[in-house]
């Protein structure tokens, strides 16, 4: 599984439900908590990720995907998203991507 989602902390928004290219994540009620579904189904895009304004998901480096066990959550700074990695040892990362800037090659 690469992410987690904090219930107390989403506010049932369905934002990363309805970006989630594998329909993984659903909403217990309208207006429920969300939930990810077959996790194991998830190939870690973060596309919810980028999407939720509570900072309610966190993603797991693992591994798997080069890692190493960090935890990495986005806050919605408005015009910009802030990364923000926690790693194992206790240190804190955090990078600001401006969103006009991001994605332009
Ligand atoms: S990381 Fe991507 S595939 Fe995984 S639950 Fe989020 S949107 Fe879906
Ligand atoms: S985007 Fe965040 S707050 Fe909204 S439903 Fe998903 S996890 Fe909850």
């Amino acid at each position: 599984m690469s992410i987690r989602i904090d219930p107390d902390a989403c506010t049932g928004c369905g934002l990363c439900a309805s970006v989630c290219p594998g329909s993984l994540i659903t909403l217990e009620a309208p207006g429920g908590r969300a939930c990810i579904r077959r996790p194991g189904d998830c190939w870690g895009c973060a596309s919810c990720l980028k999407e939720c304004r509570s900072g309610a998901i966190s993603y797991f480096l693992g591994a798997d995907i080069g890692g190493d066990g960090a935890i990495m959550s986005v806050r919605d700074e408005g015009r910009a998203l802030e990364w923000i990695f926690r790693r194992r040892d206790g240190t804190v990362l955090r990078i600001s991507v401006r969103r006009d800037e991001s994605n332009a090659y």
